[in-house]
């Protein structure tokens, strides 16, 4: 096995052409089969380009098998739609994206899908029913950093025969390889740090097992969400600094961090790489870094939180996260939107809370600007 870094760059020789040194396109969306010659079934939209993508994700999560999709939430759905039927029953972690909890909210109810939301591992023992079929996690988790530990989730979902899912968007492999703690799947929302570069919308999905291909793939066709060759291109040669990009996004975002609980206008940070975060310990054993993502709560009102985020020079107001440019949302009234007041504070995200995706822009210059920003609010 290469070094990881050196994996990056180069993941899979092009058979396009054989001595380019980048990948080839191939944009057919047909490929001869006669189906009485016994060849095996050669795929359809841009095999070509999206077998290579999921192979390289796949070896990148050292897993069995791979496959691409249009979005994250294509890959997510996925994912878990091909395991559950009418009757069936579902355990997700509280702590989610916006996204997937209202898919758990909404879409799944409406095909006659039980879900239930666990916090930590006894709550995720407790509530196994006989028809729990999936146990779906985030970790570290959006928008909050929370750390759930992934050999003790596996071996309880084990115990009781059932699958387990985890969205690895916001730790990426390079921080985080889930199968190797006996995880079943890993999604991705690609267009976060696989990506990287806020211009590609794209999603994973690995496996550490062959036994659940075919069921995923029909139901991945069943719903279309196919990339085009073009993306899957530009996917692959982002990955190829996956690794320089968030290893230079692990060390920003600990020195903001550090910054950040210093200072005497912040109510708290979250961030796994503190000592002083609940579930450090559980990340120090798991992960290899601890990300470029972290969230805080400015000692204020709404009001100042707008005006705050307006005065920022560096830093965009954005949504989205893993991209090499800084970006900085308040996930009650973005990511987490969707949901109402009550259902927003019961998960811990309150009003002044602001998540910042650290870009890989100089560290101090990131400081300066929320500096200068919170003094024009008089923080
Ligand atoms: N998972 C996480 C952790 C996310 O933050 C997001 C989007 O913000 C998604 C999944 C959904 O991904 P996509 O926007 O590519 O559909």
């Amino acid at each position: 096995m290469k070094n990881f870094d050196t994996g990056c760059v180069h993941p899979l020789k092009s058979e396009l052409y054989n001595s380019a040194v980048t990948a080839g396109i191939q944009p057919a969306v047909s490929y001869e089969y006669i189906g009485h010659d016994n060849l095996q079934y050669p795929g359809f939209y841009s095999t070509y380009n999206q077998q290579r993508l999921g192979q390289i994700i796949c070896n990148m999560e050292q897993g069995t098998w791979g496959m691409v999709f249009s979005s994250g939430m294509a890959a997510i759905s996925t994912a878990i739609l091909s395991f559950l039927n009418n009757g069936a029953h579902i355990i997700f972690s509280k702590d989610l994206y916006g996204g997937t909890l209202k898919f758990a909210n909404e879409e799944l109810p409406k095909r006659g899908i039980a879900c239930s939301f666990a916090g930590d591992v006894e709550g995720f023992k407790n509530l196994i029913r006989s028809n729990t079929k999936i146990m779906y996690i985030e970790t570290p988790s959006n928008p909050l950093l929370n750390i759930l530990p992934l050999e003790e989730i596996a071996d309880v979902a084990k115990t009781n025969n059932i699958i387990t899912i985890i969205d690895n968007t916001f730790a990426s492999p390079i921080n985080q390889l889930p199968l190797l703690h006996g995880f079943d799947i890993v999604v991705h929302s690609g267009t976060k740090y696989l990506g990287g570069h806020n211009d590609l919308p794209y999603g994973a999905l690995v496996s550490g097992s062959h036994d659940n291909k075919e069921v995923i793939f029909d139901t991945a066709k069943m719903y279309g969400g196919s990339l085009t060759p073009y993306e899957c291109y530009l996917a692959e040669r982002s990955l190829k600094t996956l690794s320089l990009r968030i290893k230079k996004q692990n060390g920003n975002a600990f020195v903001i961090a550090e910054y950040l609980k210093g200072h005497a206008s912040v109510e708290s940070v979250y961030y796994p790489g503190l000592s002083a975060h609940p579930q450090h310990n559980i990340a120090k054993q798991q992960m290899s870094g601890f990300g470029g993502m972290l969230s805080f709560e400015l000692k204020t009102g709404v009001e100042s939180i707008t005006a705050f985020q307006q005065k920022l020079q560096l830093v965009r107001p954005a949504l989205s996260l893993g991209g090499v440019e800084s970006l900085m949302c308040a996930p009650a009234v973005t990511s987490h939107r969707y949901l109402s007041k009550e259902e927003r504070l019961a998960i811990g995200i309150k009003d002044n809370l602001l998540r910042l995706s650290v870009g890989i822009e100089d560290a101090n210059d990131i400081i300066e600007d929320m500096q200068q920003a919170m003094r024009q609010v008089s923080l």
